[in-house]
Order: C-alpha cells, then structure tokens, then sequence
C-alpha cells in the first residue's frame, strides 16, 4: 500500500478524484467551500513534487448535461485558492478534453467537467472508467464522501493503476479518525444519535452495540423508541414499520450492557412551524394534538451529564429541528456538551449533512476533534460496510 506522503509526484500525471458535490446558490456561487478547501494539501503536494493534476468530480444528480451542474461553477473558486493555473475541459471525454490531457504540463491543473455528464459514471462502466485512466499514471482517490459508491471514477477506475493507486491526506484521514473511533476507542464510548428516522440509523445502532457504553438519542427517531416501550408520543413522527426493530435495540442494549438513553422530556409544539406554540411534557405523555420537536431540559441535563463523562464521542444527527431557532436548544445544548468533553481530553468525532449544518450554526464546528466532511459514507463506514472506494486501494 503506497502512502501519499512518500510517494514522488515527479512528471506524472497524477488523477485526482475528489469530491467537489458542494452546494451552489441560485447564482451558482459556492455556499460551503468546505470539500474543495479540504481537496488542495492533497493537489498541492502534487504540485510541489512537479506533477500534473488531472481533477475528476461529479456535481449534483443531472440527467445528462444540465448547466446548473457544471464543474464551470467551481473552476473560478479553484483557480483563487492555488497559485497555478487551473485549466477546464467542457467535457471529460473528446477531442478537447484529450488535447488537454496531453498538453498538460508540470504543476498545471486541469479540471474535468462534471462525469456524471455521462451515466456511465454512476453506472461503474469499465469502458469509462478505463478511458479516464488513460489520462494519467497515479490514481489519488480523495472523495471519502463518494468512496460508498461504486462508481466508475470512485472504484472501477483503481484496477487500471495496480501498483499506482493511493488515498489522498483527505481521505487518509477520514479513514484514521474513523478508525480510531470504531477499532480503538477509549472507553466509555458515547453515540449521540439523532435525526429524523430510525430506519436510517438501525444498521449504525447494531454495529456499534458491541462497541459502544452508551446510546443517546434524539430526534425524530426517538419517538419510535418511546412508541415501541408503549409511550404515547401524541402527533410525534415515527415509523410504524420499525416498531418491532425498535423493541429488538432495546433488548440487544440490555444483551450487551448498553445504556440506551431516549428522551425524558420533549419540547412539543402545535405545528411544524418556529413560530408555533410550544410545550414540555414527559416524552411518554405527549398529547395527542402536539409533535415532539426538541429534547427537553431535564433530558439536556441527562445527557449532558453522560457526553461529559465520555472518553470517546461519536456524534450524528440533530437531536431536534434545529433548522428551526425556537427548536435548536436541544441539539445546541449536545453539541456544547460535546464541546466541554473534548476540551477535557475526550476525543470527538461528528458528521453527518444536518449535524455539520448545525454545529455551523453555532459556531462550534472548529471545536471537535474532527468533523467528516462525508454524510453517506461516514454512516456506511460506522455501520461495518466496506466501502469500494477503499477497497478498490486496498486490493492488489
Ligand atoms: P436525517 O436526515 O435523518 O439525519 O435527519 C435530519 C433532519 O431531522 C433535520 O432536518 C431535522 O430537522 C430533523 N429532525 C430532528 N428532530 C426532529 C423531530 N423531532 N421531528 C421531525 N424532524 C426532526
């Protein structure tokens, strides 16, 4: 396995996947730059040894070519943030983007246009992917936030570089930190769990039981929990269908000595709505006209009390509609407590789309030991799965 940090870019033509999936405005301007910002120690090195930089990225779910999903919309950002010039073919494949490959010369960036432009890309096709192998000799995977794909540049591509392929500093580290959590964690171990569905979440919850001291929940998703012990959540949303997956955590907890905490209490409102009325009750004794859409005080003070007695903290999904400020208390409240535990030595890690958009929110999100840039993937990666972005690196 050949490690990024050892290996001399000298006059190759290095293929970068990286994941440049960032959300754009109706301007088409960048509304979190996050994952190109975390993609340039990886390019730069390249830079710095003498090679040539060859960036694949996809952009969006389009059908077919849709301008909305153009790399384009990246390009100037990426020629700000580095000192080269940063070139741009209009299409991955073609004269054009050939005659650009070819010219391309040391320290130069070229930035392929979205490959999902083709459907060949989301469809794994070896043809595609041998193609765009073509256009270099070192394969650098750097979209941890992909590798839970099987796709043509994300995977299929790596059999073509059998002695040439390697993670990039980005997804290296994603891979450490992640590792440190699920194969070495000190103990006791805490998962903060939230979100809107437990059906998301139950392959995450099986995987860590056996690895975990304590499960916290919150969310749309304790409800169920609440439901399946016989609660009465009032109008709360939860999955009928999951009840008896639900039944059955709350038996394997018991089984493996894991205190799975649920809510204690919850902040309730009239309608799914900031400015609706809003009320406390013991989470097993919402009324039936109320929605459950915050954990409650005295549940923040459990809570609280379990995050700061952690030694390791993994962290994914609001523990309430925090999109919404007059229910965010419950999800600021964690991330705080979380905060506090890092600052005393534990080690936290937190990811997740809705859990990266909240700590933001709070400015909070430099505060944790590390926070994945993945939303997918992260979760596939905690529930055991081998991802084939990995894979296809790590097989011969
Ligand atoms: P997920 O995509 O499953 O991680 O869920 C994230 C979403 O769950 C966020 O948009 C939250 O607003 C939402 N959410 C959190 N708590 C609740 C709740 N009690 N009821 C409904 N939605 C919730």
């Amino acid at each position: 396995m050949i490690h990024i940090q050892n290996y001399d870019f000298k006059d190759k033509k290095v293929l970068v996947r990286v994941d440049y999936n960032v959300p754009l405005n109706e301007k088409f301007e960048i509304d979190d730059t996050t994952r190109i910002d975390a993609s340039l120690k990886t390019i730069n090195k390249i830079l710095k040894d003498g090679g040539a930089v060859i960036l694949l990225s996809h952009l969006g779910r389009p059908n077919g070519r849709e301008y909305k999903y153009s790399l384009e919309h990246i390009h100037n950002y990426l020629q700000k943030k580095v000192d080269v010039k940063v070139f741009f073919a209009e299409d991955c494949l073609g004269e054009e983007a050939q005659r650009l490959v070819d010219a391309l010369p040391p320290r130069k960036i070229l930035l392929l246009e979205n490959l999902r432009f083709h459907e060949e890309e989301m469809k794994g096709d070896v043809e595609f992917a041998k193609k765009l192998a073509s256009y270099g000799n070192v394969y650098v995977n750097d979209a941890f936030s992909a590798a839970h794909r099987e796709h043509a540049s994300t995977s299929v591509i790596a059999r073509f570089f059998p002695n040439n392929k390697m993670f990039g500093f980005l997804m290296q580290n994603e891979i450490d930190n992640l590792n440190k959590v699920m194969l070495h964690p000190k103990h006791p171990f805490t998962a903060i769990l939230g979100g809107s569905k437990i059906s998301t979440k139950i392959d995450i919850i099986n995987n860590l039981l056996n690895k975990v001291d304590n499960i916290v929940l919150g969310g749309g998703m304790n409800y169920t929990v609440h439901k399946a012990m016989g609660g009465d959540i009032g109008a709360s949303l939860y999955e009928e269908n999951m009840l008896p997956v639900a039944r059955e955590i709350i038996n394997k907890a018991k089984e493996y000595n894991v205190n799975l905490y649920t809510s204690i209490d919850t902040v309730t409102a009239t309608k799914f709505a900031n400015d609706a009325v809003r009320r406390v009750y013991y989470t097993p004794t919402i009324p039936l006209d109320m929605e459950g859409m915050d954990i409650g005080p005295e549940s923040c003070v459990k809570y609280r009390d379990v995050i700061l007695k952690s030694a390791t903290i993994l962290w994914n999904g609001p523990l309430g509609v925090f999109e919404f400020d007059n229910f965010s208390n419950g999800t600021f409240m964690v991330a705080d407590a979380v905060v506090k535990a890092t600052e005393k030595g534990a080690f936290s890690l937190v990811g997740g789309g809705d859990t990266i958009s909240s700590i933001n929110k709070f400015k909070l999100a430099d505060k944790f030991n590390y926070v994945s840039t993945a939303g997918g993937a992260m979760l596939e990666f905690c529930e055991g799965r081998q991802l084939p972005g990995i894979r296809s690196i790590l097989e011969d």
